[in-house]
């Protein structure tokens, strides 16, 4: 891995290679240039998970023109697929080695943590939705039961933004989720579930079950699960598989093709 980015630097096939740099012990993601090609020999894989692919999206955004290099787990592939009929990265300007998918398993998630953690997950089970649930268990509650379930959960929320500020595909120059019309500004917590709607309906047809803004969560609202369902039904009622390729259109309710223009986010 390291020879073959050192080569594309050196003959100029990327610009820039995106990856992940040990400091002081942590595997943090980091920009790798020709200028500091000795800084090669500190690339690693690691097992962080980092959204290269929004770095690189920010920085063609600001250098449209730039080659750009980087390390692709499934997810991450994934995620650029979707950025790419999205038009927010040319595949032409990008370059991927693949490596392998998370040698952990996701984190297994307990409770939020303001609560005890011994309590946490029973507590959980008991009047909220568990984060490693699938989809259908988690309609198997009542009604009644599972909008309780699901209130509990997100009025949790702390309105930090971790979960969109992480997220590969949430890309937009003006993000709803602080679009006084939709959200009130300046109050926290955020209205329920009004914030958590406009996301997931936003996650529709783009959300790549990366995972990544549940384990920004603080508070481990189960949002995974919540866009899994918002998926689920943009599967089947579209027939539109999300991240599979980079050749479909971006996903549309309408049904229309959209056509977008490369833009700063
Ligand atoms: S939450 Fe919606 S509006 Fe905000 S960045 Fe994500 S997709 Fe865009
Ligand atoms: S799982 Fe979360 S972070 Fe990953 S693409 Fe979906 S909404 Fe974004
Ligand atoms: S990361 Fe969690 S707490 Fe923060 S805004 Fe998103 S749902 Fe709310």
């Amino acid at each position: 891995m390291q020879e073959q980015v050192r080569e594309w630097l050196e003959q100029d096939s990327v610009d820039i290679f995106l990856g992940y740099k040990m400091v002081q012990g942590h595997p943090l993601p980091h920009c790798f240039t020709k200028e500091n090609i000795d800084e090669i020999d500190d690339l690693i894989v690691g097992n962080a998970r980092y959204s290269l692919e929004k770095m690189a999206t920010k920085i063609a955004a600001a250098h449209p023109e730039l080659k750009i290099g980087l390390l692709t787990r499934d997810c991450n592939q994934r995620a650029l697929n979707v950025l790419y009929v999205w038009n927010q990265l040319k595949p032409d300007n990008i370059e991927t080695i693949s490596v392998n998918c998370c040698p952990s398993k996701l984190k297994e998630h307990g409770d939020c943590s303001y609560l005890e953690p011994e309590k946490a997950a029973p507590l959980k089970m008991m009047i909220g939705i568990d984060n490693n649930m699938d989809v259908k268990a988690a309609e198997e509650f009542g009604q009644e039961d599972r909008y309780k379930r699901w209130m509990y959960e997100l009025q949790k929320c702390l309105k930090c933004y971790g979960c969109r500020d992480i997220c590969p595909v949430c890309f937009c120059k003006e993000c709803s989720l602080e679009h006084t019309d939709l959200i009130a500004t300046g109050s926290v917590p955020p209205e329920v579930p009004i914030f958590h709607l406009v996301r997931a309906v936003h996650m529709g047809g783009r959300c790549i079950d990366c995972g990544l803004c549940e384990d920004a969560c603080p508070v481990d609202i189960p949002l995974r699960l919540l866009y899994r369902k918002v998926n689920g039904i943009v599967s089947d009622v579209f027939d539109y598989k999300t991240g599979t390729s980079a050749d479909q259109s971006p996903f549309n309710m309408l049904g229309e093709e959209v056509t977008l223009e490369l833009k700063p986010i």
